[in-house]
This record gives structure tokens, C-alpha cells and sequence, in this order.
């Protein structure tokens, strides 16, 4: 057997352009403020990703980038005045900050409205009391919507969720509760985390430990969803699962990269007009 592979990348392109049409019609661009604190390379990159998505689909947005120090006070500022400005429909904080500052602190003071990674107490909260009117977290939604597009079943289906992270792997649980799979979660002090493996029908890792889910681990015909982004030992790009192994198990795999990083974007954006929308409704 060798599985389907689930091309982010192509989708998230056909969802820019639906994007892209859909903000050309509007009379003012939607807009986000990225902060983006310190010097961390891979922070940069996304970031430089991220406004470069924007752009292509009409969307505006304003780096505020510091220097690693910083303060909670300065930031906090920056927050409030963001807040309050008509004009911004977004404010994302880009993580992680340097251990100086109180990130959580920092998320908790965006508007829920402007919340495009959907990492607010109160849109999480909202969520899990089942208001769907809130904004989700971009990673998340993306798998989400790589598996629906995929038409993969998700009803009644075991979901296996490794990582429980407060920006994937937990929002990733409440999504596919939602959506009536029986979810387990893994984290780091898992025992007996190949065992789990093995019972579920939809595996999404998102550890960051390269390579470390083995395709004889898994049932045969499970959909796996690697959201991981390591480097393997010659310094390639590579996920939480061994791709090659994996691919013969499984019945659909997403890779990495061109799996979930694309969505993550691409859902990153559409939280933009989302907010935008509701901001101007
Ligand atoms: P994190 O470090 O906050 O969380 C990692 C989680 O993995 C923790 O909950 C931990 O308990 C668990 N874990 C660690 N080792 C484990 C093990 N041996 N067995 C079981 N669980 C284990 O990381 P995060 O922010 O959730 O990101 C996870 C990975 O996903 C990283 O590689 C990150 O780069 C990647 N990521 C990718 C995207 C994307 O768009 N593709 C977005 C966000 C994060």
C-alpha cells in the first residue's frame, strides 16, 4: 500500500486566490500588526512569509520589531494603541519571545476581535463552550481543513493528537472533538506512545522531534498529519514521522515541507478577513 500524499501547498494556493477575489472586492484592505521581539532566524523567516502571503492576496501589514530588550511595559503599550486603531483588523504576536517577557501576559491583552492566531483565553474559552463564531488557531485549522479536503471521515473515527501545546496540539484535540472523534492526547511523559499509535485511524504529531513516529508504528490505512518542522541529521527539513516508512502504512500523509506550514498561512489569512468582516459587518 502506498498512501496519498496531501498537498498543502496546492490547496493553500487555491484558497489565496479565493482570498485574493474576495478582498478585491471590498473598498479598504484588511490589515494585521505583527510584533515580532528578538533576533531567532526562524521567527524571521515566518514572519517575512507570512507578510509576503499578505501581500499577494491584498492584505496589509506592519512589522513592529524590537530589540530583545524589550519591555512588558513597552510591549503592552504597543498592544493597547493597536487596540485601539480602526484601522488594524489583526494583531499577532509572534512566538516565542525571549524568556524576559510574559508572552501569555501579552496575548491576554489583544482584543479578542483582532485575535488572528486565535491564542486568547477567551476565543479558546468560547470555543470550547461551543460558540463558533470565534477565531481558531491557524495551525489547527489548517489540518483541519487539509483532512476535510482530503475527504477523509472524521465521525466516530480514533484521533491520536501528539503534542499538547497551547498553540497546536490542545486547540487541535478540541477541533477534532468537535468534529466526533474519539481523541487521545500524547505528550512528552507518554508511555507507551508506538502502542497508541497503533490504535489510532488519524495520527496528527506535532512534537518537534525529527523523524521519531516509524511506519511500523501505525495501522494500516491510518491518515497521518505531521506538523512537526525539525532538521534531520544532514540538515534537511523533515516532520515528527518518518515519511518514507510512513508512506507505505499509511492512507493519506501530509509532507514535510508543502504539508501543514502552507495552511498555516493561508489560515493565518483568511482569520485576517474574517476579523476584518465582523470588525466592519
Ligand atoms: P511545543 O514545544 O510547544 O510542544 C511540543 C509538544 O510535544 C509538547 O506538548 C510535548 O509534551 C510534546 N512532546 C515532546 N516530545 C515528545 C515525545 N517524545 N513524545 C510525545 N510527545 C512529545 O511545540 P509546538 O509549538 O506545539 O510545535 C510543535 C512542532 O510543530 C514544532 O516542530 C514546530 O516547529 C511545529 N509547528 C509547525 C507549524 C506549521 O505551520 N507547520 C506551526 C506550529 C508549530
Amino acid at each position: 500500500m502506498s498512501g496519498k500524499i496531501i498537498d498543502g501547498k496546492a490547496l493553500a494556493a487555491e484558497i489565496k486566490k479565493d482570498l485574493k477575489e474576495k478582498i478585491g472586492d471590498l473598498k479598504t484592505k484588511p490589515k494585521f500588526a505583527i510584533v515580532l521581539v528578538g533576533r531567532n532566524e526562524a521567527s524571521e523567516i515566518y514572519v517575512k512569509n507570512k507578510q509576503k502571503a499578505a501581500l499577494e492576496v491584498g492584505i496589509e501589514s506592519v512589522l513592529y520589531a524590537f530589540d530583545e530588550k524589550a519591555t512588558q511595559k513597552e510591549l503592552e503599550n504597543l498592544i493597547e494603541k493597536l487596540n485601539k486603531d480602526c484601522s488594524v483588523n489583526g494583531i499577532l504576536i509572534q512566538l516565542p519571545l525571549p524568556e524576559s517577557l510574559d508572552g501569555q501576559a501579552l496575548i491576554e491583552k489583544i482584543d479578542v476581535q483582532k485575535d488572528v492566531d486565535g491564542f486568547c483565553p477567551l476565543n479558546i474559552g468560547r470555543f470550547e463552550c461551543g460558540c463558533r463564531n470565534t477565531l481558531v488557531a491557524a495551525t489547527p485549522k489548517g489540518v483541519l481543513r487539509l483532512l476535510e479536503n482530503a475527504g477523509v471521515k472524521l465521525e466516530g473515527k480514533s484521533a491520536l493528537v501528539i503534542g499538547r501545546s497551547n498553540i497546536v496540539g490542545k486547540p487541535m484535540a478540541m477541533l477534532l472533538l468537535e468534529k466526533n472523534c474519539t481523541v487521545t492526547v500524547a505528550h512528552s511523559a507518554t508511555q507507551n506512545l508506538p502502542e497508541l499509535v497503533r490504535q489510532a485511524d488519524i495520527v496528527v504529531s506535532a512534537t518537534g522531534r525529527a523523524k521519531m513516529i516509524k511506519g511500523s508504528w501505525l495501522k494500516k490505512g491510518a491518515v497521518v498529519v505531521d506538523v512537526g518542522i525539525s532538521r534531520d541529521g544532514n540538515g534537511k527539513i523533515c516532520g515528527d514521522v518518518d515519511f518514507e516508512s510512513a508512506l507505505d502504512v499509511a492512507s493519506y500523509i501530509t509532507p514535510v515541507p508543502g504539508g501543514v506550514g502552507p495552511m498555516t498561512i493561508a489560515m493565518l489569512l483568511e482569520n485576517v478577513l474574517e476579523a476584518y468582516l465582523k470588525q466592519n459587518a
